[in-house]
C-alpha cells in the first residue's frame, strides 16, 4: 500500500486526506488523571530524546508543505515544557499552518494565557471532569481552583472558542453533566463529552466507568431543549445546541460510534515517533532520520512512508487493551 501525494496533499491508503497533526511537546504532566497515567509513573522519555524546537519546526514545516494545515499542541501537559510560547510562535510563522490550537489541563494557564495568545494560539481545549473540588482531586490528584482561574484568564484574553472536554464516567461524574452545561452557558464555553478509551492499563480500568454518550444526550434532552448544532472545525464531535443559548455540546464517541472513516490526523510524540492511530501500534520513527541529517525531501518521503501504514481503524471494542502505551505518551 502507498500514500499518495501530489506536492500539496497527503492521502492515506483508505483515501483519507491527512491535514491535521497533533504534536505532543512532552509526556510529562503535573496531574495524574486516573484514566490517563498511573500514579508513580516513571517511564518518561529521557530529555536527550525530546525533539528540540528546531527539529519540531522542521518536521511541522515538512508536514505543512505536504498539506497539513492544522496543528494542535498537546502532551502530557504542554505547559510544563519550558518556553512553549516561543515554540508556538515559531510554528505559527510556518507557511501553510492556518490553525494552531492547544490542549491543556489549564493548571498553568493563568501565567501563560497572554503569551500564548500573542504567540498565535487561537483555540483552546481544556479538560474539566468535575466542578467539585474534592472529586476533581480524586480524579486528577490536583486542585480545581487553578484550573478555574486558568479558564477565566483564557476567557479574558479572548481565546475563541474555548472547548471544555469532559470524560463522561459512570459512577464518577455522571451526576454533574447538567451543572457543567450550566457553567458553559454562563461562560460562553463549548462543551464536549468524551467516551473513555481503553488506552494503557489506566484506560482499561477507566473503561469500567464507560458511558455510551447516546444515554448522556437523552438525559440532557430531558432538561435542555437541544436542537441540531454545527461547529466549524468540530472534528469528530457531533454537535447539538441548547436552544435560546450559544452553547454547543459535542459528543465524541470513539467507542459507541467510531469515526475512523473520516480520520484526518496523525500524532507526533515528544521523541519524534509518528503514531498513525490512537488505537493501534503502527508507528514510524522520525528522530533517527532528523539526527542523521536527513534532507528536506528525505523527510517528506519518510512522512509519506508513514502515512502509507496508517491503519483503517482502531479496534477498541474488539481488542480492548491492545494499546499498551498510556495516553500521555501518545499525545491525546
Ligand atoms: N494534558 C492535556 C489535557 O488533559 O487536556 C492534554 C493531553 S490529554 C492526554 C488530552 C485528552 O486526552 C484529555 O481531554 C483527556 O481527558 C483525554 N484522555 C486521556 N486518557 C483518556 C482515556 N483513557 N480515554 C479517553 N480520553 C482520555
Ligand atoms: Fe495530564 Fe492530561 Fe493525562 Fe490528565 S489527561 S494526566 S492532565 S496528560
Amino acid at each position: 500500500m502507498t500514500a499518495l501525494t501530489d506536492k500539496h496533499s497527503l492521502i492515506d491508503p483508505f483515501q483519507r486526506k491527512i491535514e491535521y497533526l497533533r504534536l505532543s511537546v512532552t509526556d510529562k504532566c503535573n496531574m495524574r488523571c486516573f484514566y490517563c497515567m498511573p500514579k508513580g509513573f516513571k517511564g518518561f522519555e529521557q530529555p536527550g530524546h525530546w525533539l528540540t524546537f528546531d527539529e519540531i519546526e522542521r518536521v511541522i514545516g515538512a508536514f505543512a508543505e505536504l498539506g497539513v494545515s492544522r496543528i494542535r499542541v498537546t502532551g502530557g501537559e504542554p505547559l510544563v515544557r519550558k518556553n512553549l510560547d516561543e515554540l508556538v510562535h515559531r510554528i505559527h510563522q510556518l507557511p501553510g499552518v492556518d490553525d494552531l490550537s492547544l490542549s491543556t489541563n489549564a493548571t498553568l494557564l493563568s501565567q501563560h494565557a497572554h503569551a500564548l495568545y500573542e504567540a498565535g494560539v487561537s483555540r483552546l481545549n481544556i479538560s474539566l471532569d468535575s466542578l467539585k473540588p474534592e472529586r476533581f482531586k480524586e480524579i486528577t490528584g490536583s486542585e480545581l481552583q487553578p484550573v478555574l482561574d486558568g479558564l477565566m484568564a483564557a476567557k479574558s484574553e479572548g481565546f475563541s472558542p474555548i472547548k471544555i472536554n469532559m470524560l463522561a464516567m459512570k459512577g464518577i461524574n455522571d451526576d454533574e453533566f447538567e451543572d457543567v452545561v450550566e457553567y458553559c452557558i454562563e461562560h460562553d464555553f463549548t462543551l464536549r463529552f468524551i467516551e473513555t478509551m481503553p488506552v494503557g492499563d489506566t484506560g482499561i480500568q477507566a473503561s469500567d466507568h464507560y458511558l455510551d454518550l447516546a444515554v448522556v444526550k437523552d438525559r440532557l434532552a430531558q432538561r435542555f431543549d437541544l436542537i441540531p448544532g454545527v461547529m466549524p472545525g468540530g472534528g469528530p464531535a457531533r454537535y447539538v445546541q441548547v436552544k435560546g443559548t450559544d452553547l454547543r455540546i459535542g459528543f465524541i464517541t470513539p467507542i459507541s460510534q467510531h469515526f475512523c472513516e473520516t480520520c484526518n490526523r496523525v500524532r507526533l510524540s515528544v521523541d519524534g515517533t509518528l503514531y498513525l492511530c490512537l488505537g493501534q501500534e503502527h508507528k514510524y520513527e522520525l528522530r533517527p532520520l532528523l539526527r542523521q541529517g536527513v534532507s528536506d525531501d528525505g523527510l517528506k518521503n519518510a512522512i509519506m512512508e508513514a502515512i502509507a501504514i496508517k491503519p483503517e481503524k482502531h479496534e477498541f471494542r474488539d481488542k480492548p487493551g491492545q494499546v499498551v502505551r498510556f495516553m500521555n505518551m501518545t499525545g491525546g
